[in-house]
Parts: C-alpha cells; structure tokens; sequence
C-alpha cells in the first residue's frame, strides 16, 4: 500500500476541452492532466459484463416475485461493495389495476418485414421510417426452451409493497442538489431480461463504483438509482416521484447539513442498451451482428414542461460522448417515451439512453429480444457490450463535469 506517504490534492476535470477553472479549488493541477478521462478510464469492460451476468443470476428478475427480491439484495451488496454511501430503499404498495393485462398479450413477434404506412407516428411523437415487424410481450413459459429458466421465472407476481434501491455521492459544495442516474431491475418475459434491463442496471452499478471511489468527490449530490415495476407502468419511478418530490432541497434535520432529497437538477434513465443491429430485413428477421455504425440514442421529450433543460442535458451528453467515447457515436432525440425519466419529465431535465429510439425503432422491431424468451445474457456478443460500455462512458464523462467531479492525485 503505497498511499501512507502520499501528498492528495484535489483537482477539478476541465470541462470537455475547456481550460479547468474552479475557484474554490486551489491545489496546483498538470496543465494537461483530463481528470474526466481519468474517471472514464477506470469503467471496466469485464466488470460491466459480470454485472449483467450476475442479474440475469435471476431469471427475469419480474416484480412482486422472490427472484426480483434476491436481485435487490444482490444490487445491495454489490453497492457496499463498492462503497457506494446511503444505501436506501423506497417502499410502496403496488396493487395492479388489472392483473391479466400483461397475460392478455401474446407473443405477435415475427412475420415479415411490411413497409411502415406514410404518415404513421410512433409512441413519443415521432415518425417511424422503413420496414418494420410487430413486437409484443411473452408471457407463454413454454415459449422458453431451458427448463432450468423455466422453472427459475415460474414464480407469479403477487400484488402488495415493493421496493426500490438507490445509493447517494453526497456533494461536498451542494449536498442539496442532484443528478440521478437510473435503471430498471425489473424485467419480463420469461428470459433473462438481459438487456432490458440488466444492461442499463449493470450500467448505473459500474458508474456507482467508480464515483464511490475514495480519492473521488462531487461538488453535487449523485444519487444512483434501481427501479422496480417498470414493465408494469412506470410505477416504481411514478412511486418515487409521488413520494419524495415535494422533500427537494429540504435540509433535514434543520440545521445538520443534510439533505434526504437534495434538489433534481437532472435524471438520466439507461434503459436496453446493447443491440443495434438495425431495422428488420424483408423477411421479417434482424440482422445477427451490431452494424458498424451503431449508435447510443440519447432522447428529450419536446412535448413536456421542462424540454429545453433536457435539451441541454442531451447535448451535454452528446458532447461527452464525441470526447470520451471509444466506440460508437450519439444521436440526439426529441421523443423519448415509455422509461421511467418520463415522470420526471414535468419536474427536471429528464433524458433517457439506449441502444435505439423507443418509439420510432424499437417499437417498429429493430429488437427481437425484447420481451421475449431470446433476452439472455448468451445472446449478445462483445460488440453489443461494448454499446452498452460506450453508454456508460458518455454518462460518466457527462456527470463528472456536470457534478463536478474531482480525483485526488498523489504527489510524486
Ligand atoms: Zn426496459
């Protein structure tokens, strides 16, 4: 351990090409030193596959089961693991409003690829362009073939409380305002649910370690966030907005510093982020391998109360991205929809990340995983993780300028 004798500044990342300036922080800095380069290096490939690996550990992971539990516990120990500080649960009761509304849609996956109809808009407000197929949800057990997954996801959903994980960064100069980064760590359909949503939970787990590290600090609060119930309608993240957005910026106890729900400055939501293959061929089928020129899909909603601050918040990730990302470029857009930054998205700037548009893309097939039996951790490949890992270095890259982030740096 060679740290006993090492001298620890703290220095601040200059902004994305922009000369480092922070006046409050005045310890001397190697005029080249790019400490948001530092932090992005530290993102570990392996690591963030064993994360998905380790979820998909519980099948489908699908709310109100044991197997969605034990993948909270899981997350949990992980977190402390890490030392990823505050580690708190959100509880609420989750009735369904109609228990068979999942079971009533089968399977409608397959089929030719059909030409979308001019005129036709997506979920989100967007325009769907090419060939498409139809999507749906699995609900069929015997649509798996592995009895071991089979008998791992065959556990029903029972109403009643449910929790949710998140762990906090406090900051050190605004512990009373925050970023939220977020994933879902349900899933559904009787695979894995290795992409949706391992991918963007394994995400989130990665970005937590390497913030919670102990020569790091943010001048802002970062709150890293699991959700539950997203298959079912968003209510995990509906819950956590109902519940704690009038507690923003309040200092509690009076007087102690501290800050339960520091003020939301901005929720980015990681949400399947593995498999850009493109849109389905004719023959209804999607291509096997990630086209080369894959890109990570960063979407605002034009339509809600707080768009031009998610603008801003996507282009920030953008510019990250064409800084820091290694493989696979950004593309902005205006539609984002179905995630849970949609709640937030009339309270703070709000954005979601993934592998394709939701409305426009996905929802036209462009993932034959999704929902489906095929959504297992053996189906992806090392270029389709590396999406995944790209996505983790755009967010990181941006959350450290935007919070602030320093790395404290021995003293040769
Ligand atoms: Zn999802």
């Amino acid at each position: 351990m060679a740290a006993t004798c090492a001298i620890v500044m703290w220095v601040h990342p200059s902004a994305f090409g922009e000369p480092g300036h922070n006046a409050r922080l005045q310890a001397p800095v190697d005029s080249g030193a790019d400490l948001v380069k530092i932090l992005v290096y530290r993102l570990d490939f392996e690591r963030y596959k064993a994360n998905i690996k380790g979820l998909t550990q519980f099948g489908d992971r699908r709310q109100g089961t044991d197997r969605n539990r034990r993948a909270i516990d899981w997350i949990e120990a992980q977190l402390q693991s890490f030392g990823c500080a505050n580690i708190e649960r959100l509880k609420y009761d989750y009735q369904p409003p109609n228990p068979d509304i999942r079971s009533t849609i089968a399977n409608s996956a397959g089929g030719p690829g059909t030409p979308t109809p001019s005129g036709a808009t997506s979920v989100g407000g967007g325009t769907p362009r090419g060939l498409r197929v139809q999507t749906g949800i699995n609900n069929d057990p015997n649509a798996q073939p592995d009895p071991k997954l089979r008998e791992l996801n065959a556990q029903p959903s029972a109403p009643g409380i449910r929790e949710e994980i998140y762990c906090t960064k406090v900051g050190t100069i605004h512990p009373d305002e925050m970023y939220m980064v977020s994933a879902h760590l349900d899933g559904i359909g009787w695979g894995e649910a290795a992409n949706d949503d391992a991918s963007g939970t394994a995400l989130v787990m990665e970005l937590a370690r390497v913030v919670s590290g102990p020569d790091v600090r943010t001048e802002r609060s970062v709150r890293f966030i699991f959700w539950n119930n997203e298959e079912t309608g968003l209510n995990g993240s509906s819950a956590y907005v109902e519940k704690r957005k009038d507690l923003q910026g309040q200092e509690n106890p009076p007087g102690s510093g501290r800050y339960p729900e520091p003020k939301w400055l901005g929720v980015i939501q990681h949400d399947m982020m593995l498999f850009d293959h493109g849109m389905p061929l004719e023959d209804g089928t999607v291509s096997k391998r990630q086209r080369p020129e894959a890109d990570i899909n960063i979407e605002f909603q034009a339509n809600s109360a707080f768009a031009a601050q998610s603008q801003a918040l996507a282009w920030t990730l953008e510019q990250a991205n064409e800084k820091y990302a290694a493989d696979y470029p950004a593309r902005v857009g205006s539609h984002m929809t179905n995630t849970d930054s949609n709640p937030f998205m009339n309270a703070a700037a709000s954005i979601s990340v993934r592998e394709n548009e939701r409305g426009t893309e996905i929802g036209n097939g462009w993932d034959p995983q999704w929902h489906q039996p095929t959504d297992l951790y053996a189906t992806y490949d090392d270029k389709d993780f590396r999406l995944g890992l790209n996505a983790a270095q755009t967010t990181l890259a941006a959350i450290a300028k935007l919070a602030g982030a320093t790395v404290a740096r021995r003293n040769p």
